[in-house]
Parts: structure tokens; sequence; C-alpha cells
């Protein structure tokens, strides 16, 4: 008898589907896998003296994503972005659209923005790439950022937070005198941010330190303006109602840090990511029946791993703290440099200064070999933050690449620099290594990803499947 009424609730709960979860979020770390977050605890961990877990990996459900697109086992954001929203693969590439580039697919924002639930979509990144362009955008091309941009007010959503748009003039007009006219608050600066309070009219807020690519700033750069943390907060503010709301937020310069090859910058934004996190977690713990958090990683980026043949068994997380900035900020202090043709020596001081990487003489060396086999741990790590042979020459090597008025674009250079300024990826390779950290790659890799879950139907997140998975399960959460 008690078997019976189980079946048959089954079948009913079968028929009408999935009781619905009224608030959802949706976060997505850019280039995001194991390695990323597993970096960052091992980070945190060395930094405090104790176990630090990130807030993702403590929630209840927890599954293993594959990420492959339609054509390539190496997935592109546009695709991935494309499965996650809408759950169809299509070509690298394409956002929202099949591979012939004819037939749109509907995405889980849009379907909700339909049954009454107000909508936002937040990235560090610009807001009409490829990731966030997934939910409200339909292009043959993750290029077409003029395009997007107009998606964007078409698609009436309720808010939009972060990085800037890439292309906002075009032949239909200006993207902000478009999206004033369709009744959005545009919102531009760190005071107005600060100021707003939100009163339910839709709104597009965009950072006011913009760097390059219209994003905003590695977490490690930021200076006085919102957090990828502080927009997600205001979002939530925004977007409560008594409808419901779906919200996805993406942390997107993991996967810029990671093309890099620069794991302080991979970290930090990963951690960045993390308190963004923290901020739905607390929204949850005041409606933990109604809502529900997902996380995952749309792919991972640049073949990081936890472990380096010069550091064996060991790892020293720790050591990523003497980065001051991220690359892309170094980079610009090099150039200056560069303009006046600075000389090795001198660009040592400002490789110390800013990564904690030192070049001591033989003598200098010895005698900290010495204090180090005699216990001292502190010689130990100013011995390991010294630069031996085989580092010399390569910092050297790219030093002269970096100081040429071209560098060579040959398979070669491609190898060891990845197209990034020779120096400085050499500087932070170097770095990262002595931490126990290394990469493979300046491109996505196809390993699968981690994807956590919290709150109703977390259950749903648990065990092995494909990225178009998480989409049509959160059709069915949606309604
Ligand atoms: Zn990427």
């Amino acid at each position: 008898m008690k078997k019976a009424f189980v079946a048959l609730l089954v079948l009913l709960v079968g028929l009408v589907g999935l009781s619905q979860a009224k608030y959802v979020f949706m976060f997505i770390g850019d280039g995001m896998s194991l390695t990323q977050i597993k970096s960052a605890e091992l980070y945190l961990s060395e930094v405090n003296n104790r176990d630090v877990n990130l807030l993702m990996t403590q929630f209840e459900g927890n599954g293993i994503t594959t990420t492959h697109s339609l054509d390539s086992a190496i997935t592109d954001s546009a695709a991935a972005g494309t499965a996650l929203a809408t759950g169809n693969k299509t070509l690298s590439g394409v956002i929202n659209m099949d591979e012939t580039k004819t037939k749109k697919y509907k995405t889980v924002a849009e379907v909700a923005k339909e049954n009454g639930m107000k909508v936002g979509i937040i990235s560090s990144v610009s807001i009409d790439h490829a990731t966030p362009a997934s939910y409200y955008a339909h292009q043959p091309s993750r290029n077409n950022y003029y395009e997007i941009g107009r998606e964007l007010v078409e698609s009436n959503f309720d808010f939009f937070g972060g990085g800037a748009v890439k292309s906002p003039d075009g032949e239909k007009g200006n993207f902000y005198d478009y999206a004033k006219e369709n009744g959005y608050k545009v919102i531009l600066t760190q005071d107005e941010f600060e100021n707003y309070d939100p009163n339910g009219e839709k709104v597009i807020i965009f950072n006011e330190e913009l760097t390059g690519a219209k994003a905003m700033a590695y977490e490690m750069d930021r200076k006085n303006t919102f957090s990828l943390a502080d927009i997600t907060k205001k979002g939530i503010e925004a977007l409560d109602n008594e409808n419901g709301f779906f919200m996805m937020v993406e942390g997107g310069k993991i996967d810029w840090a990671g093309h890099a090859n620069d794991a302080a910058a991979n970290i930090k934004d990963t951690i960045a990511f993390d308190n963004a996190i923290k901020q739905a977690y607390n929204f949850y713990l005041s409606h933990p029946d109604e809502t529900l958090i997902i996380i995952t990683g749309d792919h991972e980026t640049g073949g990081m791993t936890v472990g380096f043949a010069g550091t064996g068994y060991s790892t020293y997380l720790g050591r990523i703290a003497n980065q001051k900035m991220s690359f892309e900020s170094f980079d610009s202090i090099l150039s200056d440099y560069k303009a006046r043709n600075a000389s090795f020596e001198e660009v040592q001081k400002i490789i110390t200064e800013n990564f904690g990487i030192t070049f001591l003489s033989s003598d200098e060396k010895a005698s900290l070999k010495a204090l180090a086999d005699n216990g001292s741990k502190d010689a130990y790590d100013k011995l390991a933050m010294s630069v031996n042979d085989l580092e010399y020459k390569k910092l050297e090597q790219a030093y002269n690449m970096s100081w040429q008025e071209k560098v060579p674009n040959t398979e070669y250079s491609y190898l060891l620099y990845g197209g990034y300024e020779p120096l400085t990826v050499t500087i932070t390779h170097i770095l990262n290594q002595k931490a126990g950290i290394s990469w493979t790659s300046y491109s996505h890799t196809g390993v699968p990803v981690a994807t956590f879950a919290q709150g109703v139907h977390s259950d749903l997140f648990n065990g092995f499947y494909d990225n178009t998975d998480i989409a049509k399960k959160l059709f069915e959460i949606i309604g």
C-alpha cells in the first residue's frame, strides 16, 4: 500500500514537473575547474596558517560536468554558455544558435522572464562577452558585440551589472541612448553606484574603473570601485520581489588570468568570485526553502595544475602572495622601462619588488644554504625565492625578446610566451613554479569542471553529467 502511494507520488511529480524554485542563482566561473578552486584554497590556507575552504566547496550538492562543444573536445565560452543557458550543443564561437546558424535557442533567463520572474545578468568582464551574452543574445558569432548590445536592451531584463559594452556605436545608434529610450536607468560612476537605491526600475550599472576590453579590473588591481560581490549584492536588492528572480553571475577574469598563466590574478579572482557567491548564500539563509544556487565553470583554462617537476610533492602557494599586481598592470610598468631601454639589471629590481623573485650572488646563496641546512625555514624560503641558473637564463632571454622592436611570431616564441609580454609571462611562470603551480596551455582545455549546488533541488546536481544537463534541469525547476 505504502509502495503504491510512493509510486503514485513519483508519477504525479513526473506529470506536473518539479516544484519551482522561486529564487535561482547561476554562478559561472569562466575557466574555473578543480585546479583553480584547489589553488585558491591552498593559497588561503597557507597565508592564513589554517585550513580555509571556499564557500562553494562546502555546498550540499556537487557533480562533475563535461564541457565539450559540438565541434571540439575543448569548448569556447560561447558554445559552453549556449549549453549552460539553453541545453543545446553548438559550434565554438556561436551564441544560442544551432550549427547552421539559422535556428535560435531560447535561454533559461528568457523563460524565467516570461514566467514573471525578474532577471539579472552580471559579469566581471564586458557584459556583451560570450558568457553573459549567452543568457540574452542569439548570434552566429560571439564577436558581434554591437548586435549583442542591442539584444541586451531588447531582452528587457531587469538588471545588468559589471563590465561595460565593447562596441556601443553602430548603424542603428548608440547603445546607451537605446538603453535609456527603452526605460533603463544607466549608472556609470562609483558615486552613483554607492548612492543608488533600487526602486524596481530596469537598470544597467557599469564599473567606473575599466581596464582592457571594457572589463572590470583584476581583483588584485582593483582600486576604489565595486567588486563582483558588491554588484551581486546590489543586484539581489534590485531583483528581490514576490515573483522571484533568476540571476547569472560570471567571474570572467579567472579565465583571462588563466590564458595569461598568471596564478596570482587567477586565485584572487577565484576568491572574489567565491565572495560574490557569499552574497547569494546570505540571501539563501533567509529563504532556504525557495532558493537554489548553482555554481559551475564553463571550461578549464590554461591547463593549470597543482604540482611542478621542480617542486615534486611539495606546494608553497603562499609564495604567490609575493606578487603585487596582475600581469596586465606589470605589462604597463614594463612598457615605460622598455621605452627608455632600461638595462636587465634595472628591470631585476622591479621583478624583485613586484614578484618577490630575487637575484642573489653565489656567496649569498651559499650562506643561505648553510643556514637552511641547519634548519632555518626563513633561509630556506629566501633561497627558494632566488633565481637559479636556468631561471636566470629564461628571464634574460625573455628580456632580450621583450626589448626587441617586435616579438617574432614563431612556433617557438608562442610555446614560450603564448603571444603575451615575454618577460612578464616568464616571471609569472617562474613564480608559479616556485609555488608548485604549472601550466600547459594558453588556451582552454578539455577537462571536466566541478558543479556545486545549494538549496531547493540541489540534489539534482549530484553525479556526472554534461553541461547541457544543467540547463535541462533548470528548465524543469523554473517551469
Ligand atoms: Zn577563455
